[in-house]
């Protein structure tokens, strides 16, 4: 186990989100696909948990019919919702 990772200082710009990137735990070869915490750990899948946005609302879902009141992106396309239930079984979980 690692205890410190040594972090490399610059002045970057996220790909994703154009926000600013002061550091990073690598140091980067090719500048122009860079990105922030946020956007690479979006495009990896795996947001941590206890930062992620609950977006409120009152929908309905697709599969079961039942209401949603929150979820963890804001939906473009309402008429396809499902509710955590159904897209877990979606997934197959
Ligand atoms: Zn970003
Ligand atoms: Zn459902």
């Amino acid at each position: 186990m690692e205890g410190e990772r040594q972090m490399h200082q610059g002045n970057w710009t996220c790909s994703g989100c154009n926000a600013g990137i002061s550091e990073l735990p690598f140091e980067p070869r090719d500048t122009s696909n860079l990105m922030c915490r946020d956007c690479h750990s979006k495009s990896r899948g795996n947001a941590p948990r206890k930062e992620k946005q609950m977006y409120q609302g009152d929908w309905k879902c697709a599969g079961c019919g039942s209401g949603i009141s929150q979820l963890p992106f804001e939906p473009r396309d309402t008429s396809n919702l499902k509710c955590m239930d159904c897209f877990k079984k979606e997934k197959g979980f």
